[in-house]
């Protein structure tokens, strides 16, 4: 560090307050001295000259993201500190990381690795780089994470849009070893196959494990229905648990072909897939009256900003409605949001007015979020964006 002044960002006495509460977010009237470009890490001091460990500084509106604290008063070299990170979220997956398992091994803020995400399964690692920093850290970053876990591909899932922040271009492209088009895991006994560079995200719903597990749990002897299916994750568990028959609903056509292999490969008989409009099938449901013992409800982010939140809440309060009335007496409804705006109050409200006024009682079994693998730190709500709830209704008196 030629200039170590230049690596030290001073925050404003508002934003310190912020900081001392464990907000790791900051804007560009947050910073009193030390401007956010270029992009490096920083070590961040509060208004009073108190260290509060490192930090990341980027191009877009949030100017610099806090990445946790640090031995001594400097910054470290970029593999010094990206390998300490990195080994500390593989040290924390341990149990996780067998040849077959599906995890996700990095998830920004809550590994103080904020722009970083990275998903491995089995022998692929697929990562989303969405800071410059990071960017700039991949050099070091992809061959400790390859070698540390034997990779056989790593790629890059880039095609996201919070690169734009950064000025980073969208792509898709082999970072480490050989293009490996499909990778399979298990998880709760059923083996999953990925396609990485052409999946949704990074190729797969890790968040949703533990929502698999209790669907699993809950499908024995039951009818099931799982809308906004993708490649069947939801489905296949309830089979796994011995759903008597599933109806599985997506748009997308290449996404059911690889729910019915994915049932057939597991031996898993009963699943009918439908290519339909979830909005369209609900109502034809309902007109045939057909019911259900558990349905799934898991729809894309309706609201992808702030602005966008009324018209989702209604998208969500109908769809619940219309799940709820399918639902047979003593079913489970499992419904679930991943947008970020949709707050846990703000959702449970939105299912309270979808469940008003029905002829039956709707009670809340469960509330559910991502699991483990994707920590959320508590001070950073901004970061949990799953929640899921378990409703049921309750048998006729
Ligand atoms: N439940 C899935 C993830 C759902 S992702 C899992 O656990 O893996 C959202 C899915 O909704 C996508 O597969 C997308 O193709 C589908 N989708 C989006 N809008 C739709 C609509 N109106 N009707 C049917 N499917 C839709």
């Amino acid at each position: 560090m030629s200039d170590p002044a230049a690596s030290v960002l001073q925050l404003t006495p508002r934003a310190s307050g912020f900081a001392r509460r464990g907000q790791p977010w900051f804007y560009a009237d947050d910073v009193a001295k030390g401007a956010g470009s270029p992009p490096r890490l920083v070590r961040v001091h509060d208004a009073d000259g108190r260290d509060l460990g490192l930090g990341c500084t980027g191009m877009g509106k949030l100017v610099l993201r806090l990445c946790g604290p640090w031995p001594g008063d400097g910054v470290p070299d970029r593999e010094t500190f990206f390998e300490k990170r990195l080994r500390a979220a593989i040290d924390a997956r341990q149990g996780r990381l067998g040849p077959d398992d599906g995890v996700r091994l990095v998830h920004g803020e809550g590994d103080w690795l904020p722009g970083l995400v990275v998903d491995r399964y089995g022998p692929v690692l697929v990562l989303q780089a969405t800071s410059m920093v990071v960017e700039q850290a991949l050099d070091a970053i992809v061959p400790f994470l390859a070698k540390a876990l034997g990779a056989e591909c790593v790629l890059a899932r880039h095609d996201v849009a919070a690169r734009k922040h950064d000025g980073l271009v969208q792509e898709v492209r082999l970072l480490h070893g050989k293009r490996l088009e499909a990778a399979t895991f298990v998880e709760h006994g059923v083996r999953h196959t990925v396609h990485p560079f052409t999946g949704h995200k990074t190729g797969f719903y890790l968040d949703q494990r533990p929502a698999r597990a209790l669907v699993r749990e809950l499908a024995e002897g039951r009818a099931a229905l799982d809308l906004f299916c993708y490649q069947g994750g939801f489905a296949l568990n309830a089979l796994a648990g011995g759903a008597s028959r599933v109806d599985a609903v997506d748009q997308s056509e290449p996404a059911l072909q690889l729910a019915a292999a994915a049932a057939q490969a597991n031996g898993l008989t009963g699943l009918t897939t439908h290519a339909a409009n979830v909005f369209d099938f609900v109502r034809a449901a309902r007109e045939a009256a057909r019911t259900y013992g558990l349905i799934v409800l898991d729809p894309p982010a309706f609201a992808k900003s702030r602005r966008e939140i009324e018209g989702a809440e209604r998208g969500y309060r109908d769809l619940n409605r219309q799940a709820l009335r399918l639902l047979a007496p003593g079913g489970f409804l499992l419904t679930c949001t991943c947008s970020h705006h949709m707050t846990l109050p703000r959702f449970e409200e939105v299912v309270r007015q979808a469940a008003a006024g029905l002829p039956f009682r709707v009670v809340l079994r469960q509330r559910l979020g991502a699991g483990p693998d994707h920590p959320t730190p508590i001070t950073h709500p901004e970061s949990e964006y799953l929640k899921v709830l378990l409703l049921q209704r309750l048998g006729d008196a």
